[in-house]
């Protein structure tokens, strides 16, 4: 089998995150994550650029999408250096998937399917742990001991995007921008939709199904 180009799509709290660290492991694939790339450099300067914001963190913390031209860049360098991969959090409007159909050929485009109560619920009471990003849940999936990582002993800590507020602005910035693109991959035959609400393992069964048949 040869190594897989995966698409996963979905609202935030979807469990992309999940479900690629899964793929990951069992494909041998690279997770590419423009979240976590943009987090770990929230403070880049690019006042060049002359949009709202200086840096990329000002747009996360608004609950707003980052320029086209930041994440495009991070998207094209991450994904000539993969041998396979599993893109999560990319494209998130159509001039971005435009770009991704330039530089790059899929394999299988996975949605994973959730409705906007639950993913309220999972956003607001996720909580990570701020030394090996391990993922808890307050009330579905809570730590043995509130506050403690159980993998490392880390502190669990809320993200800065996370608070109710911010994650409705995510959800209606989701839905004005990224639910479009979504359509276009359904229209054009690639999209596989997976209902999202189930447990980690259910989604996790008509994940892999999805990516063995296409890889
Ligand atoms: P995530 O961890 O995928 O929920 O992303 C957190 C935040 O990073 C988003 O709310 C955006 O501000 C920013 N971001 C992540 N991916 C993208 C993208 N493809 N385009 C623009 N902004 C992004």
């Amino acid at each position: 089998m040869s190594t897989p180009n995966v698409l996963i799509l979905g609202a935030p709290g979807a469990g992309k995150g999940t479900q690629s660290s899964r793929i990951v492991d069992e494909f041998g694939v690279e997770h590419v994550t423009t979240g976590d790339a943009l987090r770990s450099n929230k403070g880049m300067d690019i006042s060049h650029l002359d949009t709202e914001y200086d840096t990329p963190g000002a747009y996360m913390d608004a609950g707003e999408l980052v320029p086209d031209e930041v994440v495009n860049e991070i998207v094209k360098t991450a994904l000539a250096e993969a041998d396979g991969y599993v893109l999560d959090g990319y494209p998130r409007n159509a001039s971005q998937a435009e770009y991704l159909d330039e530089i790059t050929d899929l394999d299988v485009v996975l949605y994973l399917d959730v409705s906007k109560d639950v993913l309220v619920d999972r956003l607001t009471g996720r909580r990570v742990c701020s030394d090996c990003g391990a993922n808890y849940h307050v009330d579905f999936e809570p730590p043995e001991e509130a506050g403690v990582c159980d993998d490392c002993g880390g502190e669990l800590i809320q993200r800065e995007d996370d608070t109710e507020e911010t994650v409705r602005e995510r959800i209606r910035v989701y839905e004005d921008n990224t639910e479009p693109i979504i359509e276009r991959y359904d229209e054009s035959g690639e999209l596989v939709r997976i209902d999202g609400e189930g447990s980690p393992d259910e989604v996790w069964e008509a994940v892999r199904d999805a990516v063995e048949s296409a890889a």
